[in-house]
């Protein structure tokens, strides 16, 4: 692969991600599949990736401009400077989770140890996968992966242990920037509830206590300016109402992973199973490799879905290593999920 191949110029920005790699991986010129994003803040930038630094921006300006200001003395500075420190590891995590380089080190390694160069001729056919489901050779990187890598298609590039492909950062998620994901979103999960809740403690003050609200406002824009007070009001409604719908988000994200952390599985490895379950009422779950206390808890979960899909009268089955342990009936000869050998990105 030439160093001009290897470069080949991306858009500066696309609306959406997925439709950007849909467009490339339909492309037939195979000079096409050179391309590869270091991490998130390499071009193409998505329309969901900006927005959530202008929604950042806004929101710390809110916060710390604004609701702490309610807030009663001496407390108050004290937590103005706290939830600053929070907000500015939240930040800090979530920039080093989107500039991490995510690739696979077999991958790299292969390249820039050995010289082992992509094929540019690799086309990508609907229905196959570009790591083959039995040798794990990646079409386009042309070295075999280990079966929980992934080639990402937004990305063009193999990720070990890989999660997902995260439109708010632009980059894939995987082995090597997992747990500065998980922090990024734990502080969010601690921030939007506080940030939430401060929004309607300042919406209290209107009501109890209007003359200091008053106060609060007209030294925060200046009193000449008329009709402020129910501005900033109407302002702290729309926060609090914004802010209760990311916290759920954020929170229901959060437990997800803490969910699947837990059963020792990706999000992709996930969504594969529960796909496999609606499909076949079967569930081929990858335990080889989990530890005893994960099968007990994976088995736990896959005794749920098979109270679940009972009470709809639908048979039910599930691959596991450990028969016994499982109170279904068994299909070891089947091969088990495995995140890395499949075609497409869930997003
Ligand atoms: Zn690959
Ligand atoms: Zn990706």
């Amino acid at each position: 692969m030439s160093q001009a191949q290897s470069q080949q110029r991306l858009p500066l920005f696309v609306c959406s991600g997925a439709a950007h790699s849909q467009a490339r991986f339909e492309h037939k010129d195979a000079s096409d599949r050179s391309w590869r994003r270091l991490h998130g803040f390499t071009r193409p930038f998505t329309a969901i990736f900006i927005a959530f630094w202008i929604s950042w921006v806004l929101l710390a300006l809110s916060l710390f401009g604004l609701m702490t200001r309610f807030l009663p003395d001496p407390f108050g500075w004290f937590i103005h400077w706290i939830l600053a420190l929070v907000a500015l590891a939240q930040i800090s995590f979530f920039a080093i989770a989107a500039l991490i380089d995510t690739e696979s080190h077999t991958v790299r390694d292969a390249r820039e140890l050995h010289g082992v160069a992509r094929d540019l001729k690799f086309i990508k056919r609907t229905g196959h996968a570009i790591i083959h489901p039995t040798t794990f050779k990646c079409g386009i990187c042309n070295v075999v992966v280990s079966r929980d890598t992934f080639h990402c298609r937004q990305c063009n590039k193999c990720v070990d242990d890989f999660d997902h492909h995260c439109a708010w950062l632009n980059a894939c998620i995987g082995k090597h920037n997992y747990g500065w994901f998980i922090a990024t979103v734990s502080l969010g999960g601690l921030l939007m509830p506080v940030c939430t809740g401060l929004a309607a403690y300042a919406v209290s003050i209107f009501f109890r206590d209007n003359t200091r609200y008053t106060a609060i406002v007209s030294q925060l824009v200046g009193v000449s300016l008329r009709g402020m007070p129910e501005t900033v009001l109407a302002y702290l409604f729309l926060q609090c109402l914004v802010g209760l719908i990311i916290s759920v988000g954020v929170l229901a994200l959060l437990w997800f992973h803490v969910k699947i952390s837990i059963l020792g599985i990706t999000t992709l490895g996930f969504i594969k199973a529960e796909e496999q379950l609606k499909k076949t009422g079967k569930i081929d779950a990858s335990l080889h490799s989990l530890s005893a206390t994960r099968k007990v808890l994976s088995i736990i979960k896959a005794r749920t879905a098979l109270s679940r899909v009972g009470k709809n009268n639908e048979s039910v089955s599930i691959n596991m290593s450990t028969p016994s342990a499982a109170s279904a009936s068994v299909a070891t000869q089947n091969p088990p999920i495995s995140v890395g050998n499949t075609s497409e990105c869930p997003r």
